[in-house]
């Protein structure tokens, strides 16, 4: 365990420590690191990606194919995947004249990955590697390997999305994801730490009930950030807590709202706008480093044409999936790896008046395994709409038990009455169809994943039914 785990909030040292010293262990940790970001590579990562997003479309291609071409040398030459696979298939990417040559590789899955284990790892260093793992909520964990560059890379760009939301380096910004800062045992008290090495508030996303919404409006309001950066789930929960008081979020500083990590459904990002006053600039990335999307100052996502190779593929209804091969990681690389994410692209025609020539994507649809199946064969996914507009009601969530058999698990505040629940049942009756048993479950909260994560279906069917 490296030094900063044993400092981290996940830690048992952080977790029995008082509040003070919590703080002064994040404190601490955030020092720590910024001493191991390689801030050389850092300095130049920022430096050419603050350029780059300024490309034409031909500039960044022309970018794209040297990337990718030196990421498959250096694949060619010191990963053992690879080594076999171009072996196999007579791939030289010294020949490459165009991204059609990359685009004829075969793809890579998330199974291939996983039964490749170490031997997509590059040999010979760098020493100080660092290997992390998806939950696997929907089946075996992959795991990943970062180096101190690949850190530095990812880091760069997330400042970027920051800095398109009006943030500079050092200003206050509020945290509300799924790090564990308050422990899960502590219910009185601040909901929050103070982590003074990042000029930062972290609040608890475990703690979020109908009764605190104040509190923790209060706390923002008196901390006043610039940037609130946060999980879906737990900012559009402050958000409907504010329409439900009649309230609308009061600090004077605040210039944007930057989620990630969860899909953000249209309707949660007009009521987060509203209510804190602000954008809200959302951000896709995927834990195998392969592919980013951010939204710009206009509010459309782009594609960052400068962090991978981003590739459509079209499920025929509109809507694509991804295909990414991410420039950043070179300890792991992965060349043309398909998600699980599904988009919808803009029509490729239309200019963003932001000016950059990245391509834009209507809507990130979340992932394709996130659905709800219905008797008469249907997939049903992004259930957001359901819930829109319903005064009073916090959180929801939606369990497939049985092909028949659907739960809607919700955290509602006492606004939400017997003609709200009415409602949600018949929006669902609806949409799903009169073969599904339907019931509605009021429950104090809902349980994040492992990584703390909020998921909006959780599906308990077998792949096979
Ligand atoms: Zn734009």
């Amino acid at each position: 365990m490296d030094t900063w785990t044993v400092l981290s909030s996940h830690s048992a040292l952080y977790r029995h420590a008082a509040p003070g010293l919590q703080e002064h262990l994040l404190t601490v940790q955030s020092r720590l690191r910024a001493l191991f970001i390689e801030h050389g590579t850092l300095q130049r990562i920022r430096q050419a990606i603050a350029r780059n997003q300024w490309l034409p479309p031909e500039g960044w291609r022309a970018l794209q194919l040297e990337e990718a071409r030196g990421l498959a040398l250096h694949a060619a030459r010191r990963v053992p995947y690879y080594r076999d696979l171009f072996g196999r298939l007579g791939v030289d990417p010294l020949t490459w004249r165009s991204l059609d040559d990359l685009h004829a590789l075969p793809e890579l899955s998330r199974e291939d990955v996983i039964e490749a284990g170490t031997g997509l790892l590059a040999e010979g260093g760098p020493l100080l590697r660092f290997r992390g793992s998806t939950s696997g909520t929907t089946g075996r964990a992959l795991a990943g390997w970062r180096d101190r560059a690949s850190i530095a890379f990812e880091q760069a760009f997330v400042e970027r999305q920051a800095a398109w939301a009006g943030y500079r380096p050092g200003e206050r910004r509020a945290w509300l994801r799924g790090d564990p800062v308050v422990p899960a045992h502590q219910a009185g008290g601040a909901l929050w730490r103070m982590n003074r090495a990042e000029n930062t508030l972290l609040l608890s996303s475990y703690h979020l009930s109908p009764a605190n919404g104040a509190a923790y409006i209060e706390a923002l309001e008196r901390f006043d950030p610039v940037l609130l950066q946060a999980y879906p789930s737990s900012v559009s929960h402050l958000a409907r807590w504010l329409e439900e008081h009649d309230r609308v979020y009061q600090g004077a500083s605040l210039r944007g709202v930057v989620t990630s990590s969860e899909t953000l459904s249209p309707a949660d990002r007009q009521l987060i706008a509203e209510r804190f006053g602000c954008r809200v600039f959302d951000w896709y990335g995927a834990f195998e480093r392969v592919a980013a999307i951010g939204t710009c100052e206009h509010g459309n996502y782009h594609v960052l044409e400068d962090y991978g190779c981003v590739e459509f593929e079209p499920n025929g209804d509109g809507s694509s999936n991804l295909i990414g091969t991410g420039f950043g990681n070179r300890s792991m690389p992965l060349l043309r790896y398909r998600t699980d994410d599904v988009v919808v692209p803009a029509d490729p025609g239309y200019r963003c008046p932001c000016r950059r020539s990245f391509r834009v994507v209507e809507r990130v649809l979340g992932r394709a395994d996130d659905v709800i199946r219905t008797p008469d064969g249907r997939h049903v996914v992004m259930l957001d709409w359901l819930f829109t507009g319903l005064f009073g009601l916090l959180e929801a969530q939606v369990v497939q038990e049985r092909l028949n058999e659907v739960r809607i698990r919700i955290v509602a505040g006492s606004e939400f009455g017997v003609a709200g629940e009415q409602e949600l049942l018949a929006r669902a009756l609806e949409r799903l169809g009169p073969r599904v048993t339907i019931r509605i479950e009021r429950v104090a909260r809902i349980e994040r994943t492992r990584n703390g994560k909020f998921r909006q279906i959780v599906s308990r069917l077998s792949g096979e039914q």
